[in-house]
C-alpha cells in the first residue's frame, strides 16, 4: 500500500470517520455470500487507527442487525467486525443489505446507464432473474447516506465495480463501462472523497 495512502487512514486527524464497504472488512456481504479480501493490508492498517471513546449509537450497527433478522440474510454474525471499525471511526456499509436485498442474491447489471442515469430515471438495474431491483439499490444507498450523516465522515472506500459501490466503472448490459454505483454517486454528492481496494493494491 502507498504511504501515502497509509498514513491517509490512519491519521484520526485527516480523517475523522471513515465509511468502508463492509465487504472490504471480511463481512460474507457480497451477493455470492463472500466476502472481498481487498489483498492490501487494509484491514490490519485501518486497525491501526486510535480507538477512541464511543460516540455511538451508530446506526449502521442497526441496519446489520436488522438485516441479521431477516430470513433471507444468511452471514456469519458481523459484530465482531463491527465492534472493531467503529471503536476506531470506520463505518462498515452495506447499501445492498440495507436496501433489503437477500444474501445471498442475484448479481444485477444496470441497463440503459449508470447510479447516475439511475438516480435520474434514465437507467434500472435488473437481476439475473430478470427482476427489476432498482428500487432496493435506491432505498440501500439513501439509507446508507442516511445512516452515516452527523459522523463526519471524510473519505469512503468502496468496492470497484459494484453497482452499489463502484466508483470508476460498473457493469451494463453484460459489458463493463466507465460509471459510478448508485451509493457511490450520493456519496459524492454529499461530498465525501472517494477511493477504491484498487487505489490501495497499486504498489502494495
Ligand atoms: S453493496 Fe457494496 S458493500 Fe455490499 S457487497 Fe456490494 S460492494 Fe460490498
Amino acid at each position: 500500500m502507498r504511504a501515502e495512502l497509509q498514513e491517509l487512514l490512519t491519521n484520526a486527524e485527516k480523517t475523522h470517520c471513515i465509511a468502508c464497504s463492509a465487504c472490504l472488512l471480511g463481512i460474507c456481504c457480497r451477493y455470492d455470500g463472500q466476502s472481498k479480501n481487498a489483498g492490501s493490508g487494509l484491514i490490519e492498517v485501518l486497525l491501526k487507527r486510535p480507538v477512541r471513546p464511543s460516540s455511538g449509537p451508530f446506526p449502521v450497527r442497526k441496519l446489520f442487525q436488522q438485516a441479521m433478522r431477516r430470513p433471507d440474510v444468511r452471514l456469519p454474525d458481523p459484530a465482531p467486525i463491527l465492534d472493531e471499525m467503529l471503536a476506531r471511526g470506520v463505518h462498515p456499509i452495506c447499501p445492498e443489505l440495507f436496501g433489503c436485498l437477500s444474501c445471498p442474491r442475484l448479481p444485477a447489471d444496470f441497463h440503459g446507464g449508470d447510479g447516475q442515469a439511475l438516480l435520474g430515471q434514465n437507467a434500472v438495474l435488473i437481476d439475473r432473474a430478470g427482476r427489476d431491483v432498482s428500487q432496493q439499490f435506491l432505498d440501500g444507498a439513501r439509507n446508507t447516506l442516511e445512516a452515516l450523516a452527523g459522523f463526519g465522515i471524510t473519505l469512503a472506500i468502496l468496492k470497484e465495480g459494484s453497482p452499489s459501490c463502484g466508483v470508476r466503472r460498473v457493469q451494463c448490459s453484460g459489458v463493463k463501462i466507465p460509471g459510478e454505483g448508485v451509493t457511490s454517486v450520493l456519496l459524492a454528492r454529499a461530498g465525501i472523497r472517494r477511493l477504491t481496494e484498487e487505489d490501495f493494491s497499486q504498489d502494495s
